[in-house]
């Protein structure tokens, strides 16, 4: 396999775009995509001041080696949750990964607020997850406001948003537009703006990125996160329909389609979309040929 721009040996198939790239041309290609996907949909401000929300993993060290890329004003934010070694090794990585970009790392520790995760694990079992996104998003909130941050940036994924959705219908569950939207203005004066700089990116696009890039990561997993099915679900369609994550993303986000005053068909006068109905357009072509 020969990459498309130079005809070097590719270390990528992107099936989702039909091409292949190798070494040196796939981090331009993905630099692009990102800038072009946070234009387009109005994610970030060039000049705001962004505080990048990083756990060690490969979506937000990549989102925060982007976001450094591209010229914008950034430091980096990690919770200690206290999740044992997990939270260790996490915190190992992003402070390479802030060395590596030369950014400011900010450290908050939920413990300075009386409690760990692994607490609420041993007190109620269920609930650690919704507990621990809890605690995440109100330290984001916080720590944003108080240090004087515009934007809270976090490293979601289009098979995040995606897996999120299908889960939530699924489960007969009404789905929150805002858990989908790349960016949130705030609704009031103690809430930051969130944004989702990678929304549209690929879990695959980003782990190629920090492997090509040697960008800082760990592929440690949270002991107490269950069994990503959705995730895998969406995974299996991905392989057997390349291009699905993408263009259910696309279909998502897109703005519903406003309706102007009903319009009547000029030939039988039935509801139409345009002058003449689909129907006397279809009749008008095959009435001829009999
Ligand atoms: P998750 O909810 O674990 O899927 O993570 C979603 C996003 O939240 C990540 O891409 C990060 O931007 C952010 N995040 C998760 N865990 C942490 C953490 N411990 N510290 C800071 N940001 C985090
Ligand atoms: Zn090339």
């Amino acid at each position: 396999m020969k990459c498309k721009r130079c005809g070097k040996k590719a270390i990528a198939n992107l099936r989702a775009y039909g091409i292949a790239l190798c070494e040196e041309c796939y981090p331009e290609f993905y630099i692009r995509l990102v800038k072009r996907s946070i234009k387009r949909h109005g994610i970030l401000k060039e000049s705001e001041r962004i505080l990048a929300a990083v756990s060690g993993g490969k979506d937000s060290s990549a989102m925060a080696a982007v976001l450094k890329e591209l010229g914008y004003d950034i430091e980096l934010l990690y919770i200690d949750l206290g999740i044992g070694e997990y939270s260790k090794e996490s915190e190992r990585v992003v402070k390479d990964l802030s060395k590596n970009l030369d950014v400011k790392l900010n450290i908050v520790r939920l413990k300075d607020y009386g409690f760990t995760v692994d607490e609420v694990a041993r007190g109620m079992r269920r609930k650690t997850c919704s507990a621990c996104g809890t605690a995440k998003r109100y330290i984001m909130n916080r720590f944003g406001r108080e240090s004087g941050f515009e934007v809270v940036a976090t490293g979601h994924t289009a098979e995040d948003i995606v897996s999120f959705y299908i889960k939530n219908v699924a489960g007969g569950a009404k789905v929150w537009a805002e858990k989908l939207m790349p960016r949130n203005e705030p609704f009031d004066e103690k809430i930051v703006a969130r944004a989702k700089p990678l929304f549209e990116m690929s879990e695959k696009e980003n782990m190629l990125y920090v492997l090509v890039e040697n960008i800082p990561y760990t592929l440690m997993e949270c002991p107490h996160a269950p069994k990503p099915e959705w995730k895998e679900i969406v995974y299996e369609i991905e392989r057997r329909k390349p291009g699905f994550v993408k263009n259910f993303l696309r279909g998502l986000v897109r703005p519903a389609e406003e309706f102007d005053e009903t319009r009547y068909c000029k030939i039988c006068g039935e509801v139409a979309s345009g002058e003449i109905c689909a129907f006397c357009k279809l009749r008008m072509r095959f009435e001829g040929l009999r």
